[in-house]
């Protein structure tokens, strides 16, 4: 920090409350309670908390399922056969997007893997897979099992690119040049948009087009970048993308994942596993015997909606598209560079943030190593009503998600925090 001056009163963090365009938000949303007061909820990087309106819609699908029965998928008050059309608009608004480039469909780690089987395509010369090094491990069995499925020897195909000797984080201009020495063997780039251990918010823009120029295809998960970061995907170039619901975007528990694939592939010749749900529309119910695909990102669906699982995601959708992606990204950076100043006034030489100082390099998550003895650490955090994911060794993740995370929340935290260092 190079400020003189922070000031860590609880009065400010009140102050800033009252001045947060987005205070209202967090009303909208069920907090989870310890003792009966509201928690400081800093888990949204891993489930999100749930919209107060989720009931109410869920219930209309029930009623609608026990009123109409088969008829629902026509005559539902949000019609079932159609139902994932409805997520296009705020979907391609969240990742920058046409709307014809994304779709509702599955569970990540599904997409990714019916992805790649039309988008890694490895040749005799040509057929690493780029990841992190810290991958989420689902992300490494994928690329793992593609290329085994491939009749290759993942220790030689999937390459796993690491920080310097001694640093946290990737530096672009080493990726840039992994790419430039050994783009020609690279199939497949595939990293995560945001990194989910570091915070990290990769430039993707750079690193897709350096890879394309290697002639790489691209795809990025972005469980952690997906209501979190600003995306535009199409314009970068991306080839395909996808990401789970439940964190940043509160769709709940497994929810439904989303899938971009950019419109240049729009038509393309590819091996695909197929489902009707792919199939044109206008031929469905034709009970045809050929797959006649459609022509973008809905050609990868394979199974009609499934409702229940939908419904969250479209009540937490509804509040993104109505907020808009550029306020929310606006408190993000100033929520998350209040914590880090707080961490740095009141923890100095007992916590060290890892996550990119950079704004433009992080998002709504910073990464925490406690230095020092830190005995019963995570239990004394939930005792003082403050949900944090925390790992041994003494690494603890920290999203304030700036839809229901207030400025108090934030100063909460971190007074917590400062208290157990002091006894420990
Ligand atoms: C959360 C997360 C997953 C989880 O995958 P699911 O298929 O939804 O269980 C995968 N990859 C990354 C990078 C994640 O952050």
């Amino acid at each position: 920090m190079t400020t003189s001056f922070v000031d860590v009163s609880e009065a400010r963090a009140l102050a800033m409350d009252a001045a947060d365009p987005l205070r209202l938000i967090r009303d909208e949303f069920y907090i989870p309670k310890h003792h009966g007061r509201e928690v400081v909820y800093l888990a949204g990087n891993s489930l999100g908390c749930q919209p107060r309106g989720v009931k109410q819609l869920l219930e209309h699908e029930l009623e609608d399922w026990a009123r109409l029965g088969v008829l629902g998928h026509e005559e539902a008050r949000d019609p079932w056969l159609a139902y994932h059309e409805q997520f296009r608009e705020p979907l391609a608004a969240l990742v920058g997007a046409k709307h014809h480039e994304v779709v509702a469909m599955n569970t990540l780690t599904v997409n990714l893997h019916l992805l790649m089987v039309s988008f890694y395509r490895p040749t005799s010369t040509r057929y690493k897979i780029v990841i992190e090094d810290s991958a989420f491990p689902s992300d490494s069995y994928a690329v793992q099992s593609q290329a085994r499925f491939h009749g290759l020897d993942p220790a030689d195909a999937v390459v796993r690119i690491k920080p310097r000797e001694g640093e946290d984080l990737l530096r672009t201009e080493d990726i840039e040049a992994l790419l430039e020495r050994e783009g020609d063997r690279i199939a497949l780039m595939m990293m995560g948009g945001v990194n989910y251990l570091t915070g990290q918010f990769y430039d993707v823009e750079r690193i897709t087009a350096k890879a394309r120029e290697k002639g790489c295809v691209v795809g990025w998960d972005l469980a952690h970048g997906a209501g979190n970061v600003p995306l535009r995907l199409h314009d970068w170039g991306v080839d395909f993308a996808s990401w789970c619901s439940y964190k940043y975007l509160n769709g709940g528990p497994g929810a439904i994942s989303g899938a971009f694939v950019h419109e240049r592939h729009a038509g393309a010749e590819m091996p695909r596993f197929a489902g009707w749900w792919g199939n044109d529309p206008s031929d469905r119910f034709k009970m045809i015997r050929e797959f006649v695909p459609r022509t973008d990102v809905d050609a990868w669906q394979l199974s009609n909606p499934p409702i229940f699982s939908m419904t969250p995601l479209k009540c937490s959708l509804e509040i993104f598209h109505r907020v808009g992606m550029d306020p929310i990204r606006e408190k993000s950076i100033e929520l998350t560079g209040y914590m880090e100043s707080l961490l740095h006034e009141r923890c100095a030489g007992r916590v060290r943030v890892v996550t990119p100082a950079d704004p433009e390099h992080r998002g709504a998550h910073l990464s925490l190593v406690v230095e020092g003895p830190r005995e019963g650490m995570k239990d004394a955090l939930i005792a003082a009503g403050v949900t944090v994911d925390y790992r041994e060794p003494g690494i603890i993740r920290a999203a304030p998600a700036p839809l229901y995370v207030s400025y108090h929340d934030v100063w909460r935290f971190v007074d917590v925090l400062t208290g157990l260092l002091e006894r420990v």
